[in-house]
């Protein structure tokens, strides 16, 4: 673990190209790579063992350092998941922002991989964008329990891109 290459001057660069890039799921983020050893995120601690990555300590013995899927898509810029609100009042924005960050704190607990990019004003949409498919359908779900039919939820590719519109 001695040698930690400095990502983070990467990650500075290339997170002005972020603006662009649509969301994509398959793609070579996955970890399939097959290791006897545990990998332990040089970044975010996140452990990889036994086939699936885990908030807390490596099993004894040899440890691989690396990024962990959320952290390379960080550093390159990479969401593989969004989430648009159109039309979120003015009166609700605070509201809807800590949602959103409430949600990540709690889905993230859980399931490692899925963690909040940025949050920003975008052609005059509120813009999310995740390292995971699954957690623009998390905040969606919280926004529907608190708006019920004040909002509309879309899902126009079926994958990580969620939209979400308040009704007049
Ligand atoms: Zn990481």
């Amino acid at each position: 673990m001695e040698h930690r290459p400095n990502k983070r001057v990467e990650r500075k660069s290339s997170r002005t190209n972020t603006r662009n890039v649509q969301p994509h799921a398959h793609d070579s983020y996955r970890h399939d790579r097959k290791t006897k050893h545990a990998i332990v995120c040089d970044e975010c601690g996140v452990v990889f063992h036994g086939g699936r990555w885990y908030w807390g300590a490596p099993p004894l013995g040899d440890e691989e350092g690396g990024l962990c899927p959320a952290c390379a898509r960080i550093r390159d810029g990479y969401p593989a998941g969004s989430i648009e609100l159109k039309d979120v009042p003015d009166t609700l924005r605070d509201e809807v922002l800590r949602m959103i960050r409430n949600v990540e704190d709690q889905e993230k607990d859980e399931h490692p991989l899925e963690r909040l990019m940025e949050v920003e004003e975008r052609d005059g949409m509120l813009v999310a964008t995740t390292t995971g498919t699954h957690l623009p359908r998390c905040i969606a779900g919280a926004l529907r329990r608190r708006f019920h039919d004040g909002v509309a939820i879309r899902y126009p590719d079926g994958e990580g891109l969620v939209r979400v519109m308040w009704e007049a």
